[in-house]
């Protein structure tokens, strides 16, 4: 992992520690999840949709997104990308916080876990919640004067992970 003292990274940390980002997207996200319920899914907890290679799909989500979910949850609970399948453990390319087939990060999991369900017939209501929450999401980003990108979820992990949250710009971690 390259500690880049100039890394965006530093930004998007900095930028979720605050309250007022921190209260924002957690208004964000509360809102999406009523909107989730009152269409009333079933999720089976198969742990379908966080396996991603078997699901054939990926997960996007935005670089703060990402900062703000690693200030907040525990280290997953096996080394990200540990492959033991023979556990039903998480296998390189899976998220790091799906043991078994549970979420570990439910919590703070980011909007694209939120609207996603393998339930036959959600989708017709997920594109429209998911492209309605993402441009609040984009102008959440703006009222903050956070840069906005859009990344893989595994890929974004890693990279935000090698710029520790806490290390300012200009002093390498
Ligand atoms: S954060 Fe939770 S719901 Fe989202 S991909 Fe990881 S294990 Fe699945």
């Amino acid at each position: 992992m390259s500690h880049d003292a100039h890394s965006p990274w530093h930004a998007w940390h900095a930028a979720a520690a605050t309250p007022a980002v921190d209260a924002a997207i957690r208004s964000l996200y509360a809102g999406l999840d009523a909107a989730v319920a009152e269409r009333g899914p079933t999720c089976w907890q198969s742990g379908k949709c966080c396996h991603f290679h078997d699901f054939g799909h990926r997960l996007y989500v935005t670089a703060l997104e990402i900062a703000w979910f690693l200030s907040r949850v525990p280290p997953p609970p096996e080394p990200a990308g540990l492959a033991l399948p023979q556990l039903g453990r998480t296998r390189a390319g899976d998220c790091p916080w799906q043991v078994g087939e549970a979420c570990t990060a439910h919590g703070v999991r980011p909007l694209g876990c939120r609207v996603f369900f393998c339930q036959h017939g959600t989708q017709r209501w997920q594109h429209e919640l998911y492209e309605r929450y993402l441009s609040e999401l984009k102008a959440l980003h703006a009222a903050h004067g956070i840069a906005y990108r859009y990344l893989e979820w595994v890929a974004g992990l890693e990279e935000a992970r090698g710029v520790p949250a806490g290390t300012p710009a200009g002093r390498p971690g």
